[in-house]
């Protein structure tokens, strides 16, 4: 059978690397297209090695000579900048996987999109920051938008061959994070190192600080929002500690059904790079619900975790409130890693972000471009409103 040519955006991150190693384990079914990484030169050339994909390329234009001269003589076209991502996501793919973090993976995403191709989409920012408008040119340019994010897969899994208008109720699970059971005082004076300590799953640091403050579940509520075109009323969310359950749909006659795996990203990624078709998973661990014993839920606190609070209102207002929340968020949390904001200052600046703009901006950004330039105001504002190093 032909071999199918997937291209990993992000291909040196968390998902990346879960990514590459399903493309190294069915290496017959798939080949490497374009292989875009952000500014580790090293990591990106020592991958490219490994997969002799079409094309790799760093978003980072400085990082240039250094991935030349890491891939010198292998033969691979290579290259940094803009325009090399751009290059890299022309190139032909049957399945784009767009796994940049933050809002610098909506252009990538975007193009790809505007090309038609599928994708497998792991950058829910895409989603938060301009949804509306991605979810229209998927349906304007014939992309298709398969999710990986692993509460959305299990949903769309779920979902069968249901109808949106038939569902009573559509909640995703959080694990809780690291600060499930901390009381408020002992949250307070968390640190960036307990903050990334998740207790389920294995991901980047900017994602690990959202499951630590649940912004991470209020982007995926806005994330579902778009990709089942459900609107906030019918969207719930449950803290379920095991990350065995990832999405429930409650249908109007009661009956429920869920998505369960393992919390292991590579099942809602092979769920995608299978194009209908199960893929194995090497070293993956079996679900074993006897040995798991049980599986509890309790409700999400917004007390103590004020940012899902913050998130409801701005999925619930709509309009560019949710591209002004994400842009405050991205620079609160890395104000918060570098040691310059204490946690509960994250949902303050991003509540604060959230009243100074969503007016002023008023309607949902109309394309990326526009979606962009709010992001880019919001974080200039955001910097200012944060001290530029660690706090004394
Ligand atoms: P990581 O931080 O681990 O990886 C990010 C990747 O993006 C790296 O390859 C990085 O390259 C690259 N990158 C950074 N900036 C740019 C840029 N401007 N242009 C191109 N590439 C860039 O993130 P994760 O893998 O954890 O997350 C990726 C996305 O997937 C996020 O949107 C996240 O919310 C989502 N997601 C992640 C999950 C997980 O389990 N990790 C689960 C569900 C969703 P470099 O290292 O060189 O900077
Ligand atoms: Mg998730």
């Amino acid at each position: 059978p032909v071999s199918l040519t997937v291209t990993v955006l992000g291909a040196t991150g968390s998902i990346g690397r879960s990514t590459t190693d399903l493309l190294s384990q069915h290496a017959g079914r798939f080949r490497a297209g374009a292989l875009v990484g952000g500014r580790d030169a090293a990591a990106l050339a020592k991958l490219a090695r490994e997969l002799k994909p079409d094309f790799a390329a760093l978003a980072d234009e400085s990082a240039g000579p250094a991935l030349a001269e890491a891939l010198a003589g292998s033969g691979i076209p290579n290259g940094a900048g803009e325009s090399a991502v751009l290059e890299a996501v022309a190139r032909e793919a049957d399945i784009v996987v767009a796994a940049v973090s933050g809002a610098a993976g909506l252009k990538p995403t975007h193009a790809a999109l505007r090309l038609g191709r599928t994708i497998a989409l792991a950058n829910k920012e895409s989603l938060v920051c301009a949804g509306d408008a991605f979810m229209r040119d998927a349906t304007r340019y014939g992309a298709r938008i398969l999710p990986v994010d692993s509460e959305h897969n299990a949903l769309a899994q779920a979902m069968g061959d249901g109808r949106v208008s038939d569902i009573a109720k559509m909640t995703l699970t959080a694990s809780g994070g690291p600060f499930r059971t901390w009381t408020r005082e002992r949250i307070a004076a968390a640190t960036p190192a307990e903050a990334a300590a998740h207790p389920t799953w294995s991901m980047g640091m900017k994602i690990n600080i959202d499951s630590a403050s649940l912004m991470n579940k209020g982007l995926e509520l806005i994330e579902a929002h778009h990709l089942f075109a459900i609107e906030a009323e019918r969207l719930d969310v449950i803290v379920h500690p095991q990350s065995i359950v990832h999405g429930l749909i409650a249908w109007r006659d009661g009956a429920v059904t869920a998505g369960l795996a393992m919390p292991d990203m590579r099942v809602p990624i092979a769920h995608c790079l299978g194009l209908g078709d199960r893929l194995e998973i090497a070293r993956g661990r079996p679900l074993d619900l006897a040995a798991t014993g049980s599986l509890t839920f309790e409700p999400a606190d917004e007390a103590r975790f004020p940012c899902l609070r913050v998130a409801r209102a701005a999925l619930a207002e709509g309009g560019a409130a949710p591209t002004v929340m994400n842009a405050a968020n991205e620079i609160a949390v890395a104000a918060f890693i570098r040691g310059a904001i204490p946690f509960y200052g994250i949902a303050e600046l991003v509540e604060r972000a959230v009243e100074q703009f969503a007016a002023e901006f008023g309607h949902a950004p109309e394309d990326v471009e526009e979606a962009l330039a709010i992001d880019a105001r919001v974080r200039a504002w955001s910097l200012e409103g944060v001290p530029a190093t660690r706090a004394a």
